[in-house]
């Protein structure tokens, strides 16, 4: 067999998606050889025939396509022929299921389509797939440098494929930078500094202080400031086939763009991927009043002595928390009836009490009338058609993100938004212009970093192959970081009646859980949602200290159809929070009181 491998590189043409007909090729001593791109072609002509050496012995795995040395090369017999391979059983399997088809591609004569079926059936391992290259500057152009562009970036590195990234602002966007990762640390700083007067054991001293607010601050950009190197900037660099242009650009057609010093940048595709920004609702006054949001808040100089936040959803509810937890008086404004209004209803309403019992005002049902600043801020709002007044030293506005849509150009390109200003995509990520996609929060909700990341990924592939790999968000978990926090995954009991199905439910608080007696912190529930006829399990809805690490078994179960019978025959290691999960799905069937420790 022979394999079309880059005399010069030594890497897999056919990995890459080239082709012979689309190799640069070079004329040597009588033959022809193929080259992965121009530079090796030019490389390869200074010293023909020591490149030749070097590369002579090479293989590839005919199936996944990876370049290995003779010594670490495995055989298996094929017609009586022996083939080398990388030694995985898998590949040697895939590869017997089609032989004349992977011997030929190969030789880089039969082109690709087709093969994601053999590769892709029973096992979700990465294929390859021919990328479409166009004739521009890039194979692929992403605008925006946040976690989705970042995801789309390797995703189409991986596959082959010349990619620029246009970032206008700072590189890594929300999560690291002002989102996840600050407000993550700051929450946990924050229950530290609760934990030293809360804590609920006994002989242990208490020992009050004051928060260090600016070394509380510092220690979070430090962090931020290295996972941003860390995890952004050093991974970007290790990509070689992927080209930063740090500047603003404006978008020209489905191909092109103009950066800021008039350079145009062409690619085959475009994704966008430029996120989302605080939004504030129209509250009147708001706008002269002046207020903070997520990122000024946890940038602030000092700490307030109270704070009002409007907004009770989960950014506006694990800052409200955190500065609790750091000194501040905090009251919570909510329009809806309930805080984190998005889950079920007894969560929202068990949390409110818990929040209470630190010390939090909170009003939910309000409609706010109007915002004054005269020094200290003042909101008036109505509850139950009665006025109310909430007064502080600061104003925090947490009420939603919206997309960063408007002055790049995407007006004029055929792309439609939607009635938020969110880029408007089909299942594949695809806009109305067929040469652009998008993902992440610029597409609206939900925002979340691992959909931006997923969403990144997937429009990179279905932009380069063609591929039409749907966007799939069933069995989407979600997290609050509050404490305890909120998980849920899949339907609410009203979600299953609405759709005409009938619910099983199960709800076990925390206090039958032996994990959370022995912390002594029994705060919370665990509710299970099944449907009746099949017994499987449709919805979980989790207050707890770590809800956010129970959530992903059941994110399983929802995706893969388990029952309740599944889950309560699975180990669940002892004094562990997961347990619960094992004793909430018991207690469809029996009486929570009556089960022992361990003993189902
Ligand atoms: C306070 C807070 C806490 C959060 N906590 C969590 C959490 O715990 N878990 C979670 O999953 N999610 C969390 N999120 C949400 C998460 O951060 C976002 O969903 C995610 O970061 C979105 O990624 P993205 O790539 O779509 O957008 P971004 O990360 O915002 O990236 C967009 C990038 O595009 C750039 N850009 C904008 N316009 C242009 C332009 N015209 N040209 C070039 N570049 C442009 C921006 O500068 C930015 O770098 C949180 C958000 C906030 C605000």
């Amino acid at each position: 067999m022979k394999t079309l491998i880059c005399p010069y590189c030594g890497c897999s043409l056919v990995r890459l998606g080239i082709s012979k007909e689309k190799a640069a090729t070079y004329s040597f001593a009588g033959s022809e050889y193929h080259f992965c791109c121009r530079d090796c072609a030019d490389e390869f002509a200074a010293d023909p025939e020591q490149h030749l050496q070097r590369t002579k012995d090479l293989v590839v795995c005919p199936t996944c396509l990876a370049e290995k040395t003779p010594e670490l090369t495995f055989t298996f017999e094929y017609a009586g022929e022996k083939i080398p391979y990388c030694g995985c059983p898998y590949c040697r399997e895939v590869f017997l299921k089609a032989p004349d088809y992977y011997i030929k591609r190969l030789e880089g004569t039969e082109a690709m389509e087709g093969v994601g079926d053999f590769i892709r059936g029973g096992s979700d391992r990465d294929a390859i797939t021919p990328i479409s290259r166009g004739d521009g500057d890039f194979d692929l152009l992403i605008v925006g440098g946040g976690s989705a562009g970042f995801s789309a970036a390797i995703k189409g590195a991986e596959l082959g494929a010349r990619v620029a990234m246009a970032e206008l602002g700072t590189l890594g966007g929300t999560c690291v930078n002002v989102g996840c990762v600050p407000s993550k640390t700051l929450i946990r700083a924050a229950e530290a500094n609760h934990r030293r007067t809360h804590h609920p054991f006994e002989g242990i001293a208490a020992t009050n202080g004051q928060p260090d607010w600016p070394v509380v601050r510092d220690h979070k950009d430090a962090l931020v400031t290295g996972m941003r190197e860390g995890k952004y900037r050093d991974v970007l660099r290790s990509y070689e086939a992927v080209t930063l242009f740090e500047q603003r650009s404006t978008v020209t057609s489905g191909n092109s763009i103009t950066l800021a010093d008039g350079r145009q940048i062409t690619a085959g595709k475009l994704v966008i991927t430029t996120g989302a920004s605080p939004w504030a609702a129209p509250i009147p006054g708001l706008a002269e009043a002046g207020y903070l949001d997520s990122t000024s808040a946890m940038a602030l100089d000092t700490l307030p002595s109270s704070l009002i936040v409007i907004g009770a959803s989960a950014v506006g509810l694990e800052l409200a928390q955190m500065f609790l937890r750091l000194g501040v008086q905090v009251t919570l404004l909510e329009a809806l009836p309930r805080i984190v209004p998005a889950e079920d209803p007894a969560i929202g309403n068990v949390l409110a009490e818990y929040l209470a019992d630190e010390g939090m005002e909170i009003h939910a049902g309000v409609t706010i009338e109007r915002v004054e600043r005269n020094g200290s801020y003042t909101v008036r709002f109505s509850q139950d058609d009665r006025a109310s007044t909430a007064t502080a030293e600061q104003l925090l506005v947490a009420t939603g993100r919206r997309a960063n849509t408007k002055g790049f150009g995407l007006d004029d390109v055929g792309v439609t938004l939607g009635k938020r200003g969110e880029v408007v995509v089909n299942e594949y990520l695809q806009t109305a212009n067929p040469d652009i996609y998008a993902a992440g929060d610029v597409t609206g909700e939900p925002m979340f970093v691992y959909v931006a990341a997923y969403g990144g990924t997937t429009a990179a592939e279905n932009a380069l192959t063609g591929d039409a790999r749907p966007f799939d968000l069933t069995a989407l978990p979600k997290v609050t970081f509050t404490d305890p926090q909120v998980a849920s995954v899949g339907f609410t009991e009203e979600e299953i009646r609405y759709q005409g199905a009938e619910p099983l439910t199960a709800e076990l608080p925390l206090e039958h859980v032996p994990r959370a007696l022995a912390a002594r912190d029994t705060r919370g529930f665990v509710k299970l949602v099944a449907d009746a006829s099949t017994r499987k399990i449709v919805g979980a809805h989790i207050l707890a200290s770590e809800a956010g690490e129970m959530i992903t078994e059941l994110a399983l179960a929802v995706q893969f159809g388990l029952t309740i019978e599944n889950l309560t025959s699975a180990f669940h290691p002892y004094l562990t929070l997961s347990e619960g999960i094992k004793l909430a799905a018991q207690t469809f069937d029996k009486d929570v009181a009556k089960l022992s420790c361990c003993a189902g």
